[in-house]
Formats: C-alpha cells, structure tokens, sequence
C-alpha cells in the first residue's frame, strides 16, 4: 500500500512531488495518464505562457512559473514566455534532477473508498493508497457546448496555421479567445468574436480576472496594425450550435442567431477537473469545489487538490505562481496526521514566497 498517491504530472503534481521528495518521504508515487507535462505538450503550437519567467530566484521571489524554490524556466530556456512543449520540457527536467517516481501512461478511472484509504482502479491495475493528492488539472476536460462535435475547443487545436484561411467565429474573449484570434487574424484571417464577458473590461487587478498585461499588449498592437480584421461583440450568451446544410449556426440566450460555414472555436475555459472526473468525491456549490483549509475534500477525508481548481474565498489559485503556495500547506497537514515535523521545509518555502496559508489576506487591489 502507498501512503500517498498523486495523480497527474503536470505543474502542480511535479511541484506537489518535489516537496516529498525534499522531505525523503519514502512512501509515494505519481501516476499520469500521458506523459509528464501532457497537458503543455498539447497547447497550439504557437501558444506562449502569459506571466513572464525571470531568474529572481534566491531573492524571496522564485521565477513566477517554477514549481520549486530553486528551479526556473527563464534560466534553463534563456526565455521569457515559454511554449507549452518547453515548459513540459522543464518539468521533465525538474523530474529527473529530483529523480521522482513517476509511472506514465496510467490513467486513473474509479476510486474506491476501503477501510484504510482508497483504491485507485487504473488501466495498469489497481493501487491502494492513503492520501490521494489529486492533480488533474483542468485542460482535459474543456468546457463544451451541447452538441460538441459541432465545435473546435481551442484545446483540440494543434496549430493555428491549419485553421487559416477562412471567417472564424471565436466565442469567448479572456486570455485563449483573445489569443486565438491574435493568432488567427495574424495569419490573415477576419475573425468575429462573441462573448458575455470579457476580462479586456474589467477593472479588478487580479489577472485571474483582468486580461493580463502580455495579452492585452498583443491584442492592442494587433488593433493597430490590423483592426479591419477583428470584430468584438459583447453581451452574448452561447447555448448550442447546430449543424445543417448550410453550415452551423449559434444559439444565443437571447434568442438571437449566427451563422458560420466553419465550426465555431470554443474559448469558453475548463471545468474543474477533479470534480468532473469524480462527482461523488467532493461538494460542488454550482461554481467552485469545496475544500477545506488545507485543500482537502468536505466529502472524502485524506483527499487534496493541488492545482488551478484550488479556490477560497476571492483567491483563485488559477496561475502557477498562486497555486504552488499551497504545496507546502497540504503537505503540512499530511505530515501533521503522520507525526511528522517539517518545520524546517516550511520555514524555506515561506522565506521564499511558496507559502500561504491566510487566504482572506491575498485579494489583488493595485492604487495605480
Ligand atoms: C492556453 C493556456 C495558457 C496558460 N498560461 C499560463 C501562464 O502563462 N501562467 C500560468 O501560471 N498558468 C497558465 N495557464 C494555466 C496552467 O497551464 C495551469 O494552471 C496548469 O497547467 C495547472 O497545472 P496542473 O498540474 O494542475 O494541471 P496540468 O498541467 O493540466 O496537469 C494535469 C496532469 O494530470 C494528468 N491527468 C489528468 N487526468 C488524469 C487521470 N485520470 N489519471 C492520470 N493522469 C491524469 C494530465 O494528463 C496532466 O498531465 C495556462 C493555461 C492555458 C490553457
């Protein structure tokens, strides 16, 4: 039997590993449906990460996408904002320097609560385990539409290249619709994009909420120099998109309807992966996962999440940078069930700004 389990590669199970490893924890294995780094290595190719990486480690402030204090991307790429197959790259180097022990190709189905833990039914078999720290993220499982085979979701999209050539409707317009259509109408083609919503308006400075600043600088330099070719249409609620012999056409809230001779490109986000993929394991309230202070299930004791799903209160963990302070609180709770004294981990994660564990001080107001 393992004592902890984490399932999913990606930034948050690579950082979540490290921790372990750090402290010697003898007992705990990741397991990934893919490969490490699955979910960056199948970002469009021309995707770049929006927070920009920079060597300010060792000065309190850690590159703002490494998930350990003393790895950064901007050091091993020479970049600022890295593609998604160099960033899987950096993960799979951090995994090897820290030599963890990952199974790859191992999907996680069912999970079965039994008297000491949980069973996890995978494609390789079946692993018992005590802590199941959940890592799956959220770009498998995309936010779709009624009929989604009428549709391209931006994360079913390997090049913009190969969607050139025509009008393209975009539906959404915060960080992938904008950067979809910056894509496109880069490649020449017009692009219309409907929204309800969109992070270009809002005043709040949390770029969880707010455009942020690289896309934002994008899109403005697009305008200049193309805005012939972008068409924004606000207060727009998409509900379904149909197919018939002309095309397809969009359904709106309010009755309202469009047609396009292309599939329409969804850029309406994730569902939170957890509770899509296990319903019964946690509390969902109709907007977040309910967890409790240490980012455990309401429902199923033993049970975290690590990740962009992690919210409280107004902190949305949604950045790599947000998300890794909470690493260290999981394992925290963890070592406090186990006896354990971490101390001296805790006290160098703090130091250097991979801690926080009061999430009401952590809302983002900017006076200028
Ligand atoms: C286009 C785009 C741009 C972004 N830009 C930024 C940015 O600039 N800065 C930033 O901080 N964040 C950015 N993000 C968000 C960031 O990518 C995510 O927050 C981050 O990937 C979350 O890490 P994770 O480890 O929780 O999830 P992932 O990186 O998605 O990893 C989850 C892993 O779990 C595996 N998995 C899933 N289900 C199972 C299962 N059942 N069994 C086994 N394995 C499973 C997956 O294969 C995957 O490898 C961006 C996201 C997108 C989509």
């Amino acid at each position: 039997m393992n004592k902890i389990t984490i399932i999913g590669a990606g930034a948050a199970g690579i950082g979540m590993g490290v921790i372990l490893k750090q402290l010697n924890y003898p007992d705990f294995q990741i397991i990934e449906q893919g490969e490490i780094g699955d979910s960056f290595q199948k970002w469009p190719n021309e995707t770049r990460f929006i927070t920009p990486s920079f060597t300010s480690n060792g000065f309190g402030m850690p590159d703002l996408n490494a998930v350990t204090i003393d790895t950064s991307p901007a050091y091993t790429f020479g970049m600022e904002h890295l593609s998604g197959r160099q960033y899987a790259h950096y993960l799979k180097l951090v995994a090897q320097a820290y030599q963890l022990p990952i199974i790859e190709h191992t999907t996680a189905k069912d999970i079965l609560t039994v008297d000491d833990g949980y069973q996890v039914i995978t494609n390789q078999g079946t692993i018992t385990t005590k802590y199941l720290i959940m890592a799956v993220g959220q770009y498998h499982t995309p936010r779709l539409t009624p009929h989604p085979e009428n549709v391209v979701h931006y994360s079913q999209v390997d090049s913009w290249e190969s969607f050139s050539g025509h009008d393209q409707i975009i539906v959404g317009a915060n960080e992938s619709g904008i950067d979809a259509a910056i894509n496109l109408a880069q490649l020449g083609d017009k692009v219309t994009v409907i929204t309800d919503e969109t992070g270009l308006d809002a005043d709040e400075a949390d770029p969880s909420i707010r455009l942020a600043p690289h896309t934002r600088h994008r899109f403005m330099n697009l305008l200049l120099d193309h805005a012939d070719r972008v068409n924004l249409v606000r207060h727009q609620h998409l509900v379904d998109v149909i197919h018939n012999d002309h095309g397809y056409e969009l359904l709106f809230e309010d009755g309202r309807r469009m047609k396009s001779k292309e599939r329409p490109i969804l850029c309406i986000g994730f569902s939170a992966g957890p509770v899509t993929l296990w319903p019964d394991l946690f509390r969902f309230d109709g907007h977040q996962m309910v967890l409790n202070e240490f980012d455990e299930s309401t429902v199923a004791s033993n049970i975290f999440v690590v990740g962009p799903d992690v919210r409280h209160q107004d902190a949305i963990f949604c950045y790599i940078y947000k998300f890794r302070q909470r690493f260290s609180v999981v394992m925290e709770e963890i070592a406090k069930r186990e006896g354990l004294d971490i101390s001296d981990l805790i006290e160098a994660n703090q130091r250097n700004d991979f801690y926080l564990d009061d999430c009401g001080s952590c809302g983002v107001a900017c006076r200028c």
